[in-house]
């Protein structure tokens, strides 16, 4: 038995569904195939086995900016249910005397509360704030929306414009050096590099010095999906779905078929063969697409090598304490400052700028540093997630993956490793006791990469920025503009341009690549980076 679709798409993460949205709206006939028994990957939302009606996301949950993103609008997803909150107070570090620094929606409280630590920093947040809001809204996010340029391209149409030129010069540094120059206060400067890191660049990285700029001038707050993560994917097969496309869950694909030197389709574990006339594309990571599922063969020496060397990042792998709740966490914060009750994401443990180093050092000697962490009570938001009047909340830190030299470890620690974390947690909201946390449960590095293999080394974001896996060299040069080097082969996953976390960003990118390849006329109007840097430039 065999079926012939006009894509076939490898894997349902929320890009490879995103790609496959705008390709059914085409009027292609295509197939996702997916190992797991429900869609959506990284968009997960389970209902907790021992507390029926409490619902927990296991992997993503904040959402940075979803609702302003082109596809969203674009495939109309309100109409299928998806809808999203972006409370005020977006993200509060709470520190161990009481004192909140706040990051806000309106940037004149988040200003206020930079400069309770700090006056200069006040100052600083502000000049930096207007400063690159047009380098965020005119240069990075039609980037981050558009195939990649080549690196010489890309400099040289930058250089041609004020905003160009500028951004060059503060990409040269990195998020460490930024920090330290532009901002005085330890704790400030703490908060920014955490910040940044929850975008997953290492600090010490130069040519990212544009990061924290860019995040603090950027509109894109934390958003949460109303109904959970899980709601995000069901529009989006909804959608596919009403536009013929189709979704197969629970298939083991053991190789992509060559024919005629071209990737022509899959063959399934069980035998069964589908053929894709137009090409297959993988949301999967180098390693599985071009090492396990290609044909010694049909991949150049090469390229092997390219995919066996891509890197992944060392600081992204989370440990998650996820918890049923009576009643919702109450921090001692609180009484002093009320609005801290409704806070969106709480940092916990972070104080001294010094933390980073110690975290880098730990992630480096495969030890767990101290604790830093960080989450949110979903049911303050949005209490379809619990029974009524009960709640959720989870806590991520981020540990290593290869836990003393060996991931396995994690099965014997990760219990001890959950109860330390809810005493740390109970001493900011004391009110976590036995007869509040009604069920408890927790998830290692390891349980992300068993559950989402192509997240290998539990790392989150499917491959580093560091070794210029960045922009048209990422995964590696020859396979950055989601073409790869082998014929009717696409990529589409977060290990392409612009990288990890719910952008689907590079589902879009890869459908206008592949729609341009077919020559089938665009519905949509995505942004043509070559003709805004050089409409800015001139
Ligand atoms: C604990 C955790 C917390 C996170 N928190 C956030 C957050 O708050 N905000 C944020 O933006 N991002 C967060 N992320 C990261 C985000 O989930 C990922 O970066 C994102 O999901 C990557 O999307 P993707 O489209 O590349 O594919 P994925 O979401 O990784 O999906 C890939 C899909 O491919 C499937 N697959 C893998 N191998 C095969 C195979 N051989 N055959 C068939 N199917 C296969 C997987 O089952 C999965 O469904 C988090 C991730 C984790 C693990």
């Amino acid at each position: 038995m065999s079926e012939t679709f006009d894509a076939i798409i490898l894997g349902t993460g929320h890009n490879a569904l995103v790609l496959q949205a705008y390709l059914s709206h085409c009027g292609l006939r295509t197939l996702t195939l997916e190992r797991a028994a429900c869609p959506g990957g990284g968009l997960a939302t389970i209902e907790n086995p021992s507390r029926p009606g409490f619902f927990h996301n296991p992997h993503s949950f904040f959402h940075r900016g979803i609702t302003a993103m082109p596809w969203y609008r674009d495939l109309e997803l309100a109409r299928y249910g998806v809808r999203y909150v972006e409370p005020e107070l977006n993200v509060a570090m709470i520190l161990a005397d009481g004192r909140t620094l706040e990051w806000w929606r309106d940037i004149e409280k988040t200003e206020a509360s930079f400069g309770e630590f700090s006056d200069h920093d006040a100052r600083s947040l502000r000049r930096w704030v207007d400063e690159f809001r047009p380098i965020v809204e005119q240069i990075l996010m039609p980037e981050a929306q558009s195939p990649p340029l080549e690196p010489d391209r890309r400099r040289e149409l930058l250089r041609r414009s004020k905003s160009g030129r500028r951004l060059l010069e503060i990409s040269a540094l990195s998020p460490l050096e930024f920090v330290t120059r532009e901002f005085e206060h330890d704790t400030i400067r703490a908060g920014l590099l955490f910040f940044n890191g929850l975008r997953e660049i290492d600090p010490r990285l130069e040519g990212f010095g544009h990061a924290i700029p860019a995040l603090l001038a950027s509109p894109a707050r934390a958003q949460m999906c109303v109904g959970g993560s899980a709601a995000l994917a069901r529009g989006l097969v909804e959608d596919i779905a009403d536009h013929g496309g189709q979704t197969r869950c629970s298939v083991e694909i053991r190789q992509i078929l060559i024919r005629d030197g071209r990737a022509a389709g899959v063959e399934l574990a069980t035998g069964e063969q589908i053929f894709a006339r137009a090409g297959v594309v993988s949301g999967l990571n180098p390693q599985q697409t071009f090492m396990q599922l290609l044909p010694v063969d049909a991949v150049p020496g090469r390229v092997r090598e390219q995919a066996a060397r891509f890197r992944y990042n060392l600081l992204a792998p989370l440990f998650a304490l996820h918890l049923a709740l009576d009643e919702v966490p109450r921090y001692s914060v609180v009484e002093r400052r009320s609005e801290l009750a409704d806070a969106f994401m709480t940092i916990l443990g972070l104080e001294r700028f010094q933390q980073f180093h110690e975290i880098v050092q730990a992630h480096e000697r495969g030890e767990i540093p101290p604790t830093v962490a960080w989450g949110a009570c979903p049911t303050l938001f949005d209490a379809s997630q619990a029974p009524p009047g009960k709640h959720t909340a989870f806590l991520w830190e981020k540990v290593p993956y290869s836990l003393r030299g060996d991931p396995l470890t994690w099965e014997n620690e990760k219990q001890g490793h959950g109860r330390a974390l809810l005493e740390l947690w109970r001493q900011y909201a004391p009110n976590l006791n036995d007869s509040n946390v009604l069920d408890c449960f927790v998830l290692t590095p390891l349980d992300t990469e068993q559950t989402l293999p192509n997240m290998a080394m539990g790392d989150l974001l499917v491959g580093s920025f560091a070794g210029n896996q960045i922009g048209y060299n990422r995964p590696f040069a020859g396979a950055g503009r989601y073409r790869t080097p082998v014929d009717g082969l696409y990529l589409c996953g977060a290990s392409t341009h612009p990288g990890g976390n719910i952008t689907g960003l590079c589902g879009y990118n890869a459908a206008a690549v592949i729609a341009s390849d077919l020559a089938i006329k665009r519905w949509w109007n995505p942004p043509i980076i070559e003709d805004i840097l050089t409409a800015s430039g001139s």
